[in-house]
């Protein structure tokens, strides 16, 4: 009995670790986004930023020759909220595919704490931001196992913390098997607001300076947002944050909002002085709230 049992206890061990490593390298893909063209040079500092600070200097970039930033200048200083705005394909995400090094600028420069982004490693970068994405991925796991991955050595009270704060405590009480429910594509299908909230929670665990938030363009029922910005004002304490949003309603209590058109920035100001100036955020903000009293009245 114990010939047979050695061997087949062992295939049981050689494929727990295969459909782990397949696990593994299902993570890495969707994460990376496949972008490999972008390479350490040897010199790179293993930097950790403290203040997170982040600045663009006169950047820009094109896909394949075609413009798409033209001299984008703008500051996000420690602690403080920047959004930007501006209409569909006017260079927005394409800010923070260059944040994250998904690409190099053509001209210009980002920094971080003063440093230019291409003299850090990759790793280091990653550290230094945590990604509230448009589409968040899941893997097929456990909810608490997809909300940890934000910092794996987390403890179960840091999770419980972050759950917290990133209102999905009511959500997982409401699940026979709360935290241990499985989610993902072979799992508990999760709504958007939901999905970025478990983001949330990952970039809480994560603990980074910087927090990007990539606001969905698919707009969510009203109690679902106003519960993802109040996790996000909670995210944001002592954190630098730069916020890409279409719903103009969310960003209102920014400290600065960048006006993209074509890729150019065409007003920076707040919210006050951005109304009073009364151009192309005014006018942006104007044709929400006529579409939001249309919708209202409908
Ligand atoms: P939206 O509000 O619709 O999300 P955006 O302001 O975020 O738009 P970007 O996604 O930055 O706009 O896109 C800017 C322009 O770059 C668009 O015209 C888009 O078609 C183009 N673009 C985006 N990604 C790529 C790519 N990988 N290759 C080529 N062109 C791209």
């Amino acid at each position: 009995m114990m010939q047979l049992f050695l061997p087949l206890n062992f295939l049981g061990f050689v494929y727990r670790e295969i459909r782990g490593a397949l696990a593994n390298i299902e993570r890495m893909f969707s994460l990376l986004d496949k972008h490999p063209m972008i390479v350490d040079s040897p010199q790179a500092l293993d930097f950790q930023p403290s203040k997170g600070e982040l600045s663009f200097e006169q950047v820009s970039f094109s896909y394949d020759e075609r413009p798409i930033l033209r001299d984008v200048s703008f500051k996000v200083a420690a602690g403080k909220k920047v959004a930007v705005v501006g209409d569909s394909g006017a260079g927005k995400s394409t800010l923070i595919k260059l944040l994250f090094r998904f690409y190099d600028v053509d001209q210009g420069a980002i920094k971080i704490d003063g440093q230019d982004i291409r003299h850090l490693t990759q790793d280091a970068l990653r550290r230094a931001i945590a990604i509230v994405p448009q589409d968040t991925v899941l893997f097929n796991d456990s909810l608490v196992e997809n909300i940890r991955y934000g910092r794996p050595s987390a403890s179960d009270e840091e999770v419980r913390n972050a759950i917290k704060l990133a209102h999905l405590e009511q959500f997982i009480d409401s699940l026979a098997q709360g935290w241990d429910t499985k989610v993902g594509e072979r799992g508990l299908k999760l709504s958007g607001g939901e999905k970025q909230r478990v983001a949330i929670a990952r970039a809480i665990l994560k603990g980074s300076p910087v927090l990007v938030f990539d606001e969905a363009t698919s707009s969510l029922d009203s109690r679902s947002e106003q519960a993802i910005l109040s996790a996000l004002r909670e995210v944001a304490k002592g954190h630098t944050s730069l916020v890409v949003a279409h719903r103009l309603s969310t960003i209102v209590d920014a400290d600065q909002i960048v006006v993209l058109s074509q890729g150019e920035i065409v007003e920076q100001g707040n919210h006050q002085t951005l109304l009073l100036a009364n151009g192309l955020y005014a006018k942006l903000w104007r044709i929400q709230n006529e579409q939001q009293h249309a919708h209202l009245s409908s």
